[in-house]
């Protein structure tokens, strides 16, 4: 019952906010690889390149919902990131 395993699904939950949990406490931005005040998702600059909505996502807690706003502005942030690597800027 107590197992640290992320085989199961459960169990895979947790581990994965442990890991966002890692980086909202930490200092480099997961999206630029820059640093970040802690306490946040994203350094200044990621965070204001993401679209309003996502934005206000990000203030949701952990359990309801930021994970959620978290792995969205990170893909996000990540498309834009190839966008620009393709054309070259
Ligand atoms: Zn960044």
């Amino acid at each position: 019952m107590a197992s640290n395993s992320c085989g199961q699904k459960k169990a895979r939950a947790v581990c994965e906010r442990r890991s966002i949990l890692a980086i909202f406490v930490g200092t480099t931005c997961p999206a630029c690889r820059g640093r970040k005040q802690i306490r946040t998702a994203f350094c200044g600059n990621c965070y204001h390149s993401l679209p309003l909505p996502m934005k206000s996502d990000l203030w949701r807690r952990f359990g309801q919902g930021f994970e959620e706003a978290f792995h969205e502005g990170l893909a996000w942030l990540n498309n834009r990131k190839r966008q620009l690597e393709l054309r070259g800027l």
